[in-house]
């Protein structure tokens, strides 16, 4: 299925969604994010937070994520990816 790559560019949009928003991808770079986004839950859901977090702080930079938020971003892709990988039902945390 063409679908198979989608937990590598879930990854790639935490990488690039600083620049999407301020404008700075290249056109070709924003058609995928855009194709992308469209296509992924998650990602939708992350964008919206962050243009929520925007509207709140005027503006988010790359370098105002801190270190810390960028591993709470790794650490809930990897999450959505085990979810999505894990075909069983599993007990809750
Ligand atoms: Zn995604």
């Amino acid at each position: 299925m063409f679908w198979q790559r989608k937990e590598l560019v879930c990854q790639e949009m935490v990488e690039l969604i600083t620049d999407y928003l301020e404008g700075a991808l290249s056109r070709s770079q924003r058609r995928r994010f855009d194709a992308h986004i469209a296509a992924c839950e998650n990602c939708t859901e992350y964008l919206r937070q962050m243009r929520a977090t925007i509207r709140l702080t005027g503006r988010l930079r790359a370098e105002d994520m801190t270190p810390a938020m960028r591993e709470e971003l790794t650490a809930l892709y990897q999450r959505w990816r085990e979810e999505e990988t894990t075909p069983e039902e599993t007990s809750e945390e």
